[in-house]
């Protein structure tokens, strides 16, 4: 199943259409998309009754991010050892942790405007989580994850290298730095003959002049802390809430790990995509004036 957020309501996805949930549970649960994960198994067994390919078409335009204002928000960096490497940092013993503040939340189809020369692209595989929990057992860990989405972990280089240490957690939460989407996809419909960890991640832009370039193409078991360690290393030192998202860490590819370094221009689209999960499509505009 897929859950979305459009236009600010909760709706299941099939295809081109959503049903709203509200409406069709005559109010049982929730419009509110962040809601619904504090009441995930019962919502689950009743979306499992639902027919959403009865749902009315919409625009990919209206689709918000799809978990709209978790409590918390985690984000991994160093992830995967080829971006460690082409970052020139050490693989980290532990996971490195950082925050996205929810302020930079957006949409999966949006543009985002640039604030400096040096903002940065890492397509990201973004866990989200059902029931919570502290101390949670990695052999149990699947069973708090709602579902899966796809994240764009935007940075501005220059604002997360202001000082020493670096600001990694402000320096990727400017204005719409953070979109996620286009819906949640429960973790019974990723490919389940195999691992459900590893699938196809990857983003492609299109520059200005029409021409499109691959700029990161990976596989998620190639992360160094899986998802079940994630979830059990937080689970030991935070509580989990229910609705919280993880940011697992990008692939190389970026544009800081390149020689020279190469960063978005305005009229730039940045394509996001993750094997079973869709895809999501930022356009990079300049600063518009308030
Ligand atoms: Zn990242």
């Amino acid at each position: 199943m897929r859950i979305a957020n459009l236009s600010g309501r909760l709706v299941i996805v099939d295809g081109g259409r959503a049903l709203d949930v509200e409406k069709a549970s005559a109010g049982r649960f929730s419009s509110n998309p962040q809601a619904v994960y504090d009441d995930w198994n019962e919502f689950l067994g009743w979306a499992g009754e639902q027919d959403a390919s009865t749902g009315a078409e919409f625009d990919t335009h209206d689709l918000g991010p799809a978990v709209p204002r978790p409590a918390q928000v985690f984000a991994i960096g160093l992830n995967y050892a080829s971006h460690a490497g082409e970052s020139g940092l050490d693989v980290p013993e532990n996971p490195m942790v950082f925050t996205k503040f929810v302020s930079s939340f957006t949409g999966a189809d949006v543009d985002v405007e640039l604030t400096g020369d040096t903002v940065d692209w890492e397509v990201e595989l973004v866990v989200v989580i059902g029931e919570g929990g502290r101390d949670i057992a990695e052999e149990d860990a699947w069973s708090h994850v709602a579902g899966l989405t796809i994240g764009q972990d935007i940075s501005d280089r220059t604002v997360q290298f202001w000082g020493n240490p670096a600001q990694f957690s402000i320096g990727k939460s400017l204005k719409g730095f953070a979109p996620i989407g286009p819906a949640v996809v429960t973790i019974d419909e990723v490919d389940s003959s195999a691992d459900r960890a590893d699938l196809a991640i990857g983003c492609t832009i299109t520059h200005v002049d029409g021409t499109t370039e691959v700029l990161q193409a990976g596989r998620t078991r190639d992360m160094i802390f899986s998802i079940p360690v994630l979830v059990a290393k937080l689970s030991s030192l935070v509580e989990l809430l229910p609705g919280d998202v993880i940011f697992t860490g990008t692939p190389d590819g970026v544009g800081l790990g390149r020689t020279p370094r190469v960063y978005l221009k305005a009229g730039e689209t940045v394509t996001s995509e993750i094997e079973s999960l869709g895809s999501i499509r930022q356009r990079f505009v300049a600063p518009v004036a308030e």
